[in-house]
């Protein structure tokens, strides 16, 4: 079971946004690889800390967090840090000065070099009922910036690859000597070498890729889920790939209507059926379901059907609802006429609700209590 990100960070459930950051600052500096080389515990609650401020720094991921849990960020979307590098090229502003980057690559330089991180990419998928009651796949396609094949990178004549540049300067205080990121690499440390024909002039193409995208069963409108590493490369040896974004849009059902994990289905049944009762059949999301009407049912009944609702993302199935609608009839014959006038005075027609009989409004109280 993961830990609580909440826990991880140390704070309550209504820290505020500086308090998320200043406690991220606090166990970043604590389990810091700089100050625990080879601590391999250390490694694993500093990632924990970052997946966890990454998480909770951002409103929309902290709410759907709030609301599923872990199961939020299931099937590829949301928090969750391969490596190292990628903690950097996410936080490296919140580290400040503190330290010196933290070395890593191929080079084993750690005199200052950043690693780049490409733009994320953002789509909207439609998805219906079905697919949300289910969890599916879906296919997408994306036109995303790769590094051309063959493109070469060299070290950076300016910085010499440190990715920092010295300046020194003459003051009354003395020489100050000053570090700043090399404007030549961008403090990658790595220039364009050969740019491969065909190719834009940062050596960069833009192709069109298939993306397969888990829906896991359970998501909602407005969920986002991540692809880590599906967005845009950036143009450098030293980067990493952006993420795609998938926007969720959820489609409307013909029949079913969804509140939270529970569906509604509006059920019209005739004065007849009422009366003497039936067997109704409805088609929900997952195949066909028979109910049965007694005799002698009101209009407004409600009838919950246990697991057949949506899959929570936080585990459990919601139920689905059935409200049962007697069909007055509009139009009648003459002899439907002159039977209903002959009814109008007999006991059993007149209406004498007893206990069990709740009004509408009391029964939809009672359901969301
Ligand atoms: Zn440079």
């Amino acid at each position: 079971m993961k830990k609580d990100y909440y826990e991880v960070l140390e704070i309550s459930k209504t820290a505020t946004v500086a308090e998320i950051k200043k406690a991220y600052r606090q166990q970043a500096l604590k389990y810091h690889p700089d100050k625990n080389p080879g601590d391999k515990e250390a490694e694993e609650k500093f990632k924990l800390a970052a997946e966890a401020y990454e998480v909770l720094s951002d409103e929309n991921k902290r709410a759907q967090y709030d609301r599923f849990g872990h199961a939020a960020f299931e099937g590829g979307a949301g928090g969750g840090f391969s490596s190292m590098e990628d903690i950097f090229a996410h936080f490296g502003d919140i580290f400040g000065g503190h330290f010196s980057s933290f070395g890593f690559g191929s080079s084993g330089r750690s005199s200052g070099q950043t690693y780049i991180k490409g733009e994320n990419l953002r789509i909207r998928v439609k998805v219906s009922l079905e697919d949300i009651v289910k969890g599916t796949e879906k296919k997408v396609k994306v036109r995303r910036k790769v590094k051309a094949e063959g493109v070469t990178y060299k070290t950076c004549p300016t910085c010499h690859g440190q990715g920092q540049v010295l300046r020194q300067a003459q003051t009354i205080l003395g020489m100050i000597q000053t570090s700043t990121t090399c404007g030549h690499c961008g403090g990658t440390g790595q220039v364009l070498d050969h740019r491969p024909e065909g190719s834009d002039h940062n050596g960069m193409k833009t192709v069109e890729e298939t993306i397969t995208v888990p829906i896991p069963a359970g998501v909602m409108n407005g969920i986002q889920l991540k692809i880590d590493g599906k967005g845009n490369e950036a143009p450098s040896k030293n980067s990493i790939a952006g993420d795609l974004l998938v926007l969720i849009e959820e489609q409307e059902h013909e029949k079913l209507k969804r509140e939270g994990d529970n569906l509604h289905y509006d059920l019209y049944i005739s004065m007849p059926e009422a009366a003497l009762g039936a067997n109704k059949e409805i088609e929900t999301v997952t195949g066909k379901v028979r109910i049965k009407i007694e005799a002698g049912t009101q209009s407004g009944k409600i009838l919950r059907l246990r697991d057949k609702g949506v899959p929570s993302l936080r585990g459990g199935v919601g139920d689905l609802i059935i409200h049962v609608n007697v069909w007055t009839p509009k139009e009648l014959s003459k002899e439907q006429k002159a039977f209903f006038e002959q009814m109008k005075d007999d006991t059993h027609f007149t209406p004498n609700p007893s206990k069990e009989d709740k009004s509408f409004f009391e029964k939809v109280k009672e359901m969301f209590s």
